[in-house]
């Protein structure tokens, strides 16, 4: 037989490794950054447009390259970094495998300049599939600019598999940021589609964290420090009241590199814990410093999962070490899980001290028609918090459903037995015999036999459908704040703001502009106490940073999701009897009354025939 194997020409080996290093536009960008942070630069600028699809400039002011190591630094295993296996031991750079220009050129167009500066001009090159297009001599400053174009432009396949231009700038912003916390001595400069996103000046840890995700990030952090021989910890989590429902804030560095460990994120959890429900992850940034020989070095080179050699030391001491901070900053209040969240003061009040009472007015008032008692009165009305979260949040439904919806069921029932869900005879019987068990379940009476209705859900169905409705027919009733609650986001937050707005209005949101750090709320739908305002904008956001973008539900419902499940009843809490008789009755209002929006039974009515054998 012929011989058969034969060497792969470089330009498609450079495609396959290509394959490993470049999966979205968001690696080219790390491995760009890691580069010029590398080359010691003191201020690097990202340059982005259509989420990194058509073009990702990284510009630097670091050492540049000679006219020769620009042109080698795109072979395959070029690398000033590292000259043996030894090295890897030691290694304080980003980079050292010399392969992430060398792909990159493999499947994009690249063009780059730089000059070191012992030379008076730099030089130019352009890359194209691998293939230098052109090397000319240019006045460039000193340092790197690179451009990455067409990213993929050789491999449709690759290219049709990438996500939205938003959802890609998502992760080119992780990327971001991840590279910018550890570097707080670094200038950084984000533009994306020609606008500014981030200007990051120089400055230290803590205020670069402010400066990326906003200003309140300040006044919630709390320092950690610790040194031992194997480990030294420096950084600082987030007060536990700030935990969030999203996995959004929580960064761990490794000798200066973005790190991922399951094992290091239970410490930290660990140490949390009894401080925030466990549903609740914990913010932290925290820089680790171990001696390099002790991690196993990641050899992949999109690989985050780190391997140290004592881990179970580590864990220990990072865990003692949180709990130190969270006890040593007083910041470990007695939390009671069964206390209304609606009592809590929100974060944005706490430092406001006392304030006059809000007033709002109430833009439906009438003062002929007759209110629900629990409803407060009168044109300019005093808006006192209710002790009972929950009747506050169902006030809305009350009014808007028990009139029309609640009376069409009785009338159902009374002209068409088989089809309904209650005995006329027991319709009556009904209204007066709900009763809740174990603060988990209402309990009523069916034709049938015995309805179990499980309160959470089956609210949560309740305003899913009403959400729904009134983000889809704009119907929203909105209560004005007559003094607007400032609220501040940060950029990629302000951004999901915007892609919602149109439907947060809807709802019965009004924002006096989108476009600033500060956000005013001017109103708010009538379901959301003012209290929880902060808390439920939060939410949204990080749900839908984490469920929408994968376009497999409407933005629409996965806002009514979101709503509903922040702001439906909770397990665990009372409910009167007149809340039970209007969860019964909205319940199976519904187009769907069936099932829960993230699909789980809401009910389930166990027949006489079943209660009979049981006594059989
Ligand atoms: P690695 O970073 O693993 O060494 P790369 O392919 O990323 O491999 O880069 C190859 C080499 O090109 C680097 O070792 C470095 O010498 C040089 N280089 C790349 N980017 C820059 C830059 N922005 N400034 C100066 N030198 C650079
Ligand atoms: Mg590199």
């Amino acid at each position: 037989m012929a011989d058969i194997i034969k060497l792969l020409p470089d330009h498609v080996a450079n495609q396959i490794a290509a394959g490993e290093v470049v999966q979205r536009p968001a690696s080219v960008v790390k491995e760009l950054m890691e580069n010029a942070i590398d080359a010691g630069a003191e201020s690097i600028k990202l340059i982005i447009k259509d989420g990194g699809k058509t073009l990702i400039q990284v510009v630097d002011d670091g050492l540049g390259m000679s006219e020769t190591d620009a042109r080698l630094s795109f072979e395959r295993h070029a690398t000033s970094k590292i000259s043996s296996a030894q090295d890897l031991f030691n290694l304080n750079t980003k980079g050292f495998r010399g392969e992430a220009l060398a792909s990159i050129a493999a499947i994009a167009h690249v063009d780059m300049q730089t000059r070191t500066a012992s030379n008076d001009v730099g030089t130019h090159l352009k890359i194209e599939g691998s293939k230098i297009v052109s090397q000319e001599v240019v006045a460039t400053p000193k340092g790197t600019s690179i451009l990455v174009k067409n990213l993929f432009f050789n491999i449709p396949a690759r290219r049709n598999f990438l996500k939205s231009n938003q959802v890609e700038l998502r992760h080119i912003t992780d990327e971001f940021h991840r590279v910018a916390l550890v570097h707080p001595n670094i200038e950084f400069h984000f533009y994306n589609n020609g606008s500014e996103i981030f200007n990051l000046p120089k400055t230290k840890h803590r205020q670069r964290i402010a400066h990326i995700f906003g200003s309140r990030m300040e006044t919630r952090l709390v320092p950690v420090n610790e040194e031992t021989e194997v480990l030294k910890v420096s950084g600082f989590i987030c007060k536990p009241e700030f935990a969030k429902k999203s996995r959004g804030e929580q960064f761990f560095f490794a000798n200066n590199r973005y790190i991922k460990s399951p094992y290091l994120h239970h410490a930290v959890s660990a140490a949390f814990e009894g401080l925030i429900k466990s549903e609740m992850f914990p913010g932290y940034f925290l820089y680790l410093e171990v001696d390099p020989g002790s991690i196993d070095i990641n050899i992949h080179p999109t690989k985050t999962e780190v391997k140290f050699d004592d881990e179970n030391t580590l864990y220990a001491i990072l865990r003692s070490t949180i709990k130190h901070s969270l006890g040593q900053f007083n910041v470990a209040p007695v939390l009671d899980f069964e206390h209304d969240p609606n009592l809590d003061t929100p974060y944005n009040y706490k430092e406001k001290g006392a304030v006059l009472p809000k007033v709002t007015v109430d833009s439906n008032f009438n003062p002929f028609q007759e209110v629900p008692k629990s409803k407060s009165s009168g044109g300019g009305t005093f808006q006192k918090q209710s002790t009972k979260g929950w009747e506050n949040l169902y006030e809305g439904l009350e009014q808007e459903v028990d009139v029309e919806q609640f009376s069409s069921l009785v009338i159902e029932s009374e002209s068409d037995e088989q089809g309904t869900l209650y005995d006329s005879e027991q319709a009556e019987e009904h209204m007066a015999s709900t009763f809740q068990l174990r603060r988990k379940y209402v309990v009523s009476t069916v034709k049938s036999g015995m309805l179990v209705i499980h309160q959470k859900r089956a609210h949560e169905r309740i305003l899913f459908e009403k959400f729904l409705k009134e983000i889809t027919v704009k119907e929203g009733v909105s209560q004005q704040l007559l003094f607007p609650l400032e609220l501040s986001f940060n950029k990629q937050e302000l951004g999901i703001l915007n892609d919602i707005s149109e439907s947060l209005t809807n709802i019965g949101f009004a924002f006096e502009s989108l476009e600033h750090e500060t956000v005013k709320v001017t109103g708010v739908p009538l379901l959301v106490p003012e209290s929880g305002i902060g808390t439920v904008l939060d939410r949204l956001i990080a749900d839908y940073r984490e469920g929408y973008g994968d376009g497999s539900i409407s933005q629409a419902e996965m806002l009514a999701e979101v709503l509903s499940r922040n702001l439906a009843v909770k397990t665990g809490e009372v409910l009167d009897q007149e809340s039970q008789m209007a969860l019964v009755n909205n319940l199976f209002a519904c187009k769907e009354p069936t099932l829960s929006p993230s699909q789980k039974i809401t009910y389930t009515i166990i027949s006489e025939g079943d209660i009979d054998k049981k006594f059989s």
